[in-house]
């Protein structure tokens, strides 16, 4: 998508030049407006230009587009290992929210292998109805043959709304769906909502290293899109005595689309680690002073039956993966209780974990920020509560 200069409308007043957050337009020798490859196509000169001498390239291109056409929205119901994955359910609950204010249906997208059981928990989670593509070349996530059944699915059947989750399949999956049926993807977004003046879907996101929050709309092409991160919503209850339509659609993959055959699978995330589904999670961050010392994390965690997190500052320093991250820049979480220890709070923290049931900290420091946002708090060392705490949980547990 690029933005021109109508030079014949172009005044030369620099209004543009002095706007482009990327300093991405010059001026040509008669002093009218240049756009350089650095554009984003971001549209600020398109609202600061005088005499809408600046236009988006596209605009001509998509006013083909027959918005009325495309109807519902879709959530993409994610399986992994012929289980559930529980951001699917997630999305349902708040693509029914979506649905029920735009007057549309909601439906759920379910490919893989055997998968139709799935589809009564998509209807008890709020689906009207349930698109069913099945195939043993579904058995496990592949781009080409996962990308060629979406596509297909909204080029036939054209939903207003898409809604994906923001894992590791689901940012695979999405642009390339996005790309393929020429719309736009708001990508990792942690709120979705209806803008009052469009009727739109208002995507929300972090960005600039997370010191806004833009709501951004994609009000020229469809279906809207957008990933969304697991754990930002609540599962909505399941209400067994729901059912709905299912619409069967033959696969249209063949064997030579899927360019990458499986050899094997190798886990590299066991319980611990699996922390999206984890109803307890006990996090260290550099409070724990050096790796060795999460040790007395995984002890807590493993009386716990929890999973193992960690602060961006313990994963930056080498002490833990990059899979146990928690907050903005790592796994957004909701368990039922969250330890943060040796954590001081910070906001980038805090965006991963805030919607966590109970927060229990515990820091020497008692002015530390995560004692604002904790409904238990210990002001201590780590290195001597965690062990009181791991010897007594297990106790109870006999
Ligand atoms: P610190 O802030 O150094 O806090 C350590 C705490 O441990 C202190 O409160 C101290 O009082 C306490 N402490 C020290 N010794 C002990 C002890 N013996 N016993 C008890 N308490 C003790 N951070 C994330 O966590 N996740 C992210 O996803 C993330 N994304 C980011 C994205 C961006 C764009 C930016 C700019 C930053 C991001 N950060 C993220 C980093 C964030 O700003 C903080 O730097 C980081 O969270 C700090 O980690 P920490 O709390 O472990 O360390």
């Amino acid at each position: 998508m690029a933005v021109k200069v109508t030079k014949e409308q172009c005044i030369a007043c620099g209004a543009c030049v002095n706007t482009c957050p990327f300093g991405a337009i010059t001026t040509e020798e008669d002093d009218k407006a240049l756009i350089t490859e650095a554009c984003t196509a971001c549209g600020a000169c398109i609202d600061v230009c005088p005499v809408g001498a600046i236009i988006r390239e596209e605009e001509a291109k998509t006013a083909g587009i027959d918005k009325s056409a495309y109807r519902d929205v879709w959530v993409y119901i994610e399986m992994n290992e012929g289980q559930l994955r529980n951001v699917g359910l997630e999305l349902l609950g708040e693509g029914r929210k979506l649905a029920e204010a735009m007057g549309q249906r909601l439906c759920g997208v379910l490919i893989g292998d055997n998968v139709e059981p799935v589809a009564k928990e998509a209807f008890a989670a709020g689906a009207d109805a349930v698109y069913l593509v099945e195939g043993p070349e579904y058995a496990h996530y592949s781009p080409d043959a996962f990308t060629i059944a979406c596509t297909d699915l909204i080029k036939t059947y054209k939903p207003s709304v898409f809604l994906l989750g923001a894992t590791n399949d689901g940012r695979d999956l999405g642009p390339r769906v996005a790309c393929r049926v020429e719309t736009g993807l708001t990508a990792d977004c942690t709120g979705l909502g209806i803008d009052e003046q469009t009727g739109l879907v208002a995507w929300t996101r972090p960005a600039f290293g997370g010191n806004i929050m833009a709501t951004i709309l994609c009000p020229e092409h469809r279906p809207q899109m957008g990933t969304v991160r697991p754990k930002v919503f609540k599962k909505p209850q399941p209400d067994y005595s729901r059912s709905g339509e299912l619409i069967r659609v033959a696969s249209k993959v063949r064997p030579t689309d899927i360019r990458t055959k499986l050899v094997d699978v190798i886990k590299v995330c066991t319980a611990s680690c699996n922390l999206e589904e984890a109803e307890i999670i006990v996090s260290g961050g550099r409070g724990m002073c050096k790796p060795e010392n999460f040790v007395l994390i995984e002890e807590l965690a493993d009386a716990l039956g929890g999973a193992v997190g960690a602060s961006r500052a313990a994963v930056d320093a080498g002490w833990k993966p990059a899979l146990h991250q928690v907050g903005q820049t790592g796994k957004t979480v909701g368990p039922k209780i969250y330890f943060a220890c040796g954590i001081s709070g910070a906001i980038q923290h805090l965006a991963g974990m805030s919607s966590s049931d109970i927060v229990i900290a515990i820091n020497k420091d008692a002015d530390a920020p995560i004692f604002k946002v904790a409904d238990y708090g210990i002001v201590g060392d780590v290195m001597e509560v965690l062990p009181i705490l791991t010897e007594e949980f297990r106790k109870l547990r006999g």
